[in-house]
């Protein structure tokens, strides 16, 4: 169905149009099998061995991803960790590696405790400045620049084109975590960037009841394949039911991402300059850092998830999320209903985040009970 030149939403909503050759079946069936039958003359023509590489329910969603992301292959794994880890894990003791230092915190944490005692050389930057980027980089030894935008939980941007330059002028590699962002707002290897990584926990699964990540490469190499044998001998993989729930769960993709984005430019507004809002953090206000880049590398819209610190402090802030009655008080992001989170409590010492802050995941709910339920959090005495 992709040579036939159809929209992204066209391919999302059919699945690639993929129906099943045994049955017809335009849902596909879950295959469960963990193993394969051997050829008589001892050969694998399937192709296929073991589940842990070999799963045939990765087939559709891997080819979707890849579709989306303008890429060449994709690797679905049992989580965002598994992927952004094993993407890590390909590398060799050493390696020096830049990551920004406003990013998702357990994958932060991930790399300057385990990743480092592992040999890993991780160094944390500011990934926003350009500057800053060509002074950490060291030409024939950084061999991966990390970039995650928009950035947990500041929403800050990293333009992508301009980061991918300096990273393939010193012969690095550049990996951006678009979980934030999705393929339906933005197409980081298009902007030069080597690898897109997703939790697909959030927007691509949208519906909170899974954990999955993926890897997509824009060229076969040796990073690539070694990434592929972290997969199969690792075995961080998705199982068939996920893959199977990830797969329906992306054929809302582009109606679910769409709307939270336009709710949450909505409530960035209506926030923005409220008296008991400090600040609102979203790269879609003009005010914020980064709204020019986010234009240009986020064309269809600025994303679901913004912050707002509340005036008053911790306490404040902590009290407004207990306050709430349709945002829910939970962790996690991207999905169909709206969460609120105090993030500085959620990642501990060394946070970004800063104590007055409250995360917001904006949802598919309407735009207008979400303000009112914020609003009259807000003003509870
Ligand atoms: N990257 C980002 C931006 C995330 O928000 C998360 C999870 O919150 C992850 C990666 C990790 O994904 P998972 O929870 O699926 O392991």
């Amino acid at each position: 169905m992709s040579d036939e030149h159809f929209h992204p939403e066209s391919l999302t909503a059919q699945g690639l149009g993929w129906v099943d050759e045994a049955t017809r079946a335009i849902s596909p069936p879950i295959h469960v099998s963990s193993t394969y039958l051997r050829d008589p003359d001892n050969g694998y023509r399937s192709g296929r061995v073991y589940m842990r590489d070999h799963n045939p329910a990765f087939d559709q969603a891997e080819a979707l991803i890849t579709e989306l992301e303008h890429g060449h292959e994709t690797m679905l794994f049992a989580s965002g960790m598994a992927a952004a880890t094993a993407v890590f894990q390909a590398l060799h003791p050493g390696d020096h590696v830049l990551a920004p230092k406003v990013m998702y915190w357990s994958l932060r944490n991930w790399l300057t405790g385990f990743a480092t005692s592992w040999g890993l050389d991780v160094e944390l930057i500011d990934m926003t400045d350009a500057a800053a980027v060509q002074a950490a980089i060291r030409p024939g030894a950084t061999k991966l620049v990390w970039v995650e935008t928009p950035a947990n939980p500041l929403w800050t941007i990293t333009d992508i084109a301009a980061t991918a330059s300096i990273a393939h002028a010193a012969g690095a590699l550049l990996a951006v975590d678009s979980t934030p962002a999705t393929p339906v707002l933005s197409q980081p290897l298009d902007l030069g960037a080597d690898l897109v990584m997703h939790s697909a926990t959030k927007y691509l699964n949208g519906h909170s009841d899974l954990t999955a990540g993926t890897v997509t490469t824009r060229a076969d190499n040796e990073h690539w394949q070694r990434l592929r044998s972290v997969r199969a001998q690792i075995g961080g993989t998705l199982g068939s039911m996920e893959s199977w729930l990830l797969l329906r769960g992306m054929r809302t993709l582009y109606l679910r991402v769409r709307t939270a984005s336009a709710s949450a430019l909505q409530i960035a507004e209506y926030f923005h300059g409220h008296d008991r809002v400090a600040e609102v953090l979203y790269p879609g206000l003009p005010t914020s850092q980064g709204h020019e880049v986010a234009a240009r590398q986020m064309p269809g819209g600025f994303g679901g998830m913004l912050s707002i610190r509340v005036a008053g402090g911790e306490q404040a802030a902590i009290a407004v999320a207990a306050n709430t009655k349709l945002w829910k008080r939970a962790t996690s992001l991207g999905g169909v209903e709206s969460l609120i989170e105090h993030r500085a409590s959620a990642e501990g010492a060394g946070t970004p985040a800063p104590p007055d802050l409250l995360r917001l995941s904006v949802g598919i709910e309407h735009a207008g009970d979400l303000i009112a339920d914020l609003e009259q959090a807000l003003v509870q005495p």
